[in-house]
């Protein structure tokens, strides 16, 4: 900027000068074409009568007239007819001529063909030239030639003036230059100033920073503009920075309920199985080994039934830190759902047992003791699965699935607050479940499913009633026992598909036992707690009932002491509606549900039957005969029926019915048969009774 502003400031000084000079030569030239114009006048005026009277000394002595005048180089008279009269040399000419000498020996004077100049004043070959008549037009008496200096002054006078009006010139040159810079400072540094202002905002990304505006000039105006721009661009930035601050949280938020349990705050399965396959990698590295545990709460279901679901999610974060208590800096402790824990131990040397069930017992320990909840003490325990990497082929779900298998196995023991380590077996087990709980459907429309009949004697050793025990012949691994499929079809789902058919068989097969019987008996169907919180289960057996046109009285449902206790206000609610119905009930299995006796006045029922189990050591226990004799005293009290299952000796039998049993069932008697079989079954019993 200040190198343009150099040169302009040079060119115009430049002009100034070259029109100056331009000027001093105009005027210079009108100057001395007015003082040659009236000095050749004059001369003229005054030669008029010298060269009338052809006075030569008086000529030439008015000629050197021009002596005063320095610039004039020389001058000549012509006559009329252009014949030279009187030459003037200025001396200073003459010197300069000397050595010039034409053929006649005199010093030569720069030719003008005057003739063919126009009369007045002219510049030839750097001189000015007058020539001007001499007397009037009719009286002429010759010419005068007049040459003048023009050039050489003229540039004398350039270079004086040039020379007197340099050191100005500089001056002003300096004072231009000076101005020029300090006009483009203070003009210019408010643009460098905010050029600089939006650099360092550039550079910082600092938006709090605001431009200093100073006056009232475009540059201020511009940085007020800057700053206003700036205000909104932070105010957009805060925005910005809020609207990242809510993504962030909602990110975090995602992210928590992505892989947190909201309950107790534990990693859930998803993060629990990317933190296991993380540590197997590093197992596989170190050539060390993991452990999974997998922990399902004992009874949670009666705490959450008992306490409600606040004390049970309660019970739940207390277990949680009683857990994490128990492990090791750097396991893992999530929970999948439920009452469900997984466990991860990672860095276990060889030794994995030792580690592991080390950890296990602390934590089952830590169980013994019951936990507070909402001001009530609950006694609470864990099933606990082991599983580990090596013999899971590091494959993290099959790590988890082993483990779960070990508890389910754990929990199936019967024990409580205890654990399992897995084995091939228990995976055999479990596939042979999910393979029965998948088979179920199909077999029933393949007719593998059959019923058999075992008969329930009198006191008299006649048969009373018979009970339904299902069957099933599978295509896949043959007879399958009631006690094995029966559980996998309730925890399937399946049994009241199960329940229904056998009640439709039932039904349908009854005409031909008391046929084969020889009278009206009652036949008694197994039922499963599931069916009672069937929704549609009474209507269906109503629909059979019409449908078979079946008299209610010569059924009774039996159902397990457990099934009436899991759902008490369901299932009373149940058998009185059977009742009604017309149908009978037994609770079968009475003595093993740790039942309360008070239940057994709110619930309408008609029998009782004893547990197989307490007839079975009849004879060797005296605490097995107390407690049958204890139930059947409180049926009698109660006014309800006894049956007696499993009996399998007279010794049994006689000691029972001793004792008041009204109703005798087991093996001694008959075995359970197809209906088929059961004309041979009858007559068998027909024999026992003619010999006992
Ligand atoms: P449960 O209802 O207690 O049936 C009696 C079980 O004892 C039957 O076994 C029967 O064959 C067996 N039993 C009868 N007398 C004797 C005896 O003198 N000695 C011995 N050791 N056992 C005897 P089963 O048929 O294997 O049935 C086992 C369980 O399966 C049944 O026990 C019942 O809980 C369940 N079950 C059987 N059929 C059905 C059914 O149709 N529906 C439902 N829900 N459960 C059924
Ligand atoms: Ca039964
Ligand atoms: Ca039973």
């Amino acid at each position: 900027m200040i190198v343009a502003t150099a040169l302009l400031v040079f060119a115009c000084s430049g002009s100034f000068l070259w029109l100056n000079m331009t000027e001093h030569e105009a005027i210079y030239k009108r100057t001395v074409f007015g003082h040659l114009d009236a000095l050749s006048r004059n001369m003229s005026d005054d030669l008029v009568p010298l060269i009338a009277d052809q006075d030569m000394l008086a000529i030439t002595t008015k000629l050197l007239d021009f002596e005063r005048y320095k610039n004039i180089q020389y001058s000549i008279v012509y006559d009329r007819e252009w014949n030279v009269m009187q030459t003037y040399v200025a001396p200073s000419f003459m010197t300069s001529l000397t050595g010039k000498t034409g053929k006649t020996g005199k010093v030569e004077l720069p030719p003008f063909n005057i003739k063919t100049i126009d009369a007045g004043l002219s510049i030839r070959k750097g001189s000015l030239v007058s020539y001007s008549t001499i007397g009037d037009q009719a009286f002429l008496q010759g010419y005068l030639l007049i040459v003048n200096q023009y050039r050489t002054p003229l540039n004398k006078s350039h270079y004086a003036l040039f020379v007197s009006s340099s050191p100005v010139a500089f001056f002003i040159l300096c004072c231009m230059m000076f101005l020029a810079v300090f006009f483009n400072r203070s003009m210019l540094s408010p643009l460098f100033r905010l050029t600089k202002f939006t650099e360092s905002i550039n550079s910082s990304t600092n938006y709090h920073l605001r431009f200093d505006c100073k006056g009232n000039d475009e540059i201020s105006s511009l940085g007020e503009k800057i700053n206003a721009m700036l205000s909104r661009i932070e105010a957009q930035d805060e925005k910005n920075a809020e609207y990242t601050a809510a993504l962030e949280d909602n990110k975090n938020t995602l992210e928590q309920m992505a892989n947190y349990d909201a309950l107790t705050e534990l990693p859930n399965r998803k993060l629990f199985m990317e933190l296991l396959r993380g540590e197997i990698s590093r197992a596989k590295r170190r050539s060390t080994n993991v452990i999974v545990l997998f922990l399902n709460l004992d009874d949670f279901k009666g705490i959450n039934d008992t306490l409600g679901h606040a004390a049970g999610d309660a019970l739940l974060i207390k277990v949680a830190s009683l857990i994490k208590v128990q492990l090791r800096e750097g396991d893992v402790l999530a929970r999948i759902g439920g009452d469900e824990f997984l466990v991860l131990l990672n860095d276990i040397p060889d030794d994995i047992l030792d580690v592991g069930i080390k950890i296990i017992e602390r934590i089952v320990r830590a169980f013994d003791l019951p936990v507070m909840v909402h001001d009530w003490e609950v006694q609470t325990g864990a099933s606990i699965g082991f599983s580990d990497g090596i013999n899971s082929n590091f494959d993290p779900d099959t790590i988890v699935r082993n483990a779960d298998i070990a508890m389910h196995h754990a929990k199936t023991s019967g024990r409580s607050n205890t654990f399992t380590v897995f084995q091939q077996q228990q995976l055999d087990d479990s596939l042979r479940k999910s393979r029965i709980a998948n088979a179920f459907t199909k077999s029933l429309l393949d007719n593998e499913f059959f019923i058999a009949y075992q008969s329930k004697v009198g006191v008299n050793a006649e048969v009373v009633g018979l009970e339904a025990l299902i069957r099933w012949d599978s295509h896949f691994c043959g007879f399958i026992s009631p006690m094995e499929f029966i559980p996998v079809a309730e925890r399937s789902g399946k049994i009241t598909h199960l329940s229904r058919w056998v009640i439709n068989k039932v039904f349908e097969d009854l005409s031909k036992i008391f046929e084969i019987v020889g009278k009206e008996v009652v036949v008694s169907i197994n039922i499963s707690a599931y069916d009672i919180k069937e929704p549609k289960f009474v209507e269906y057996i109503q629909h059979e009932l019409t449908l078979h046109d079946v008299d209610p009285k010569s059924i009774e449902f039996e159902i397990t002491e457990s099934a009436y206790l899991d759902n008490f206000e369901e299932a009373a609610n149940f058998f009185q509606t059977l009742r009604r119905l017309g149908f009978s009930i037994a609770l079968d299995d009475f003595g093993t549900g740790y039942s309360s006796m008070s239940y057994l006045t709110r619930i309408e029922i008609d029998t009782l039957k004893i547990d197989q189990q307490f007839i079975k050591r009849l004879d060797e226990s005296a605490k097995d005969q107390l407690i049958v004799e204890a139930i059947i005293s409180l049926a009698r009290g109660l006014e309800l029926d006894v049956c007696a299952e499993g009996v399998e000796t007279l010794e049994q039998s006689n000691y029972l019915v001793h004792h008041g049993c009204q109703q005798l069932q087991g093996y001694y008697y008959a075995r359970p048969c197809a209906l088929d079989k059961l004309k041979d079954q009858v007559n068998g019993i027909l024999d026992i009774s003619k010999f006992s």
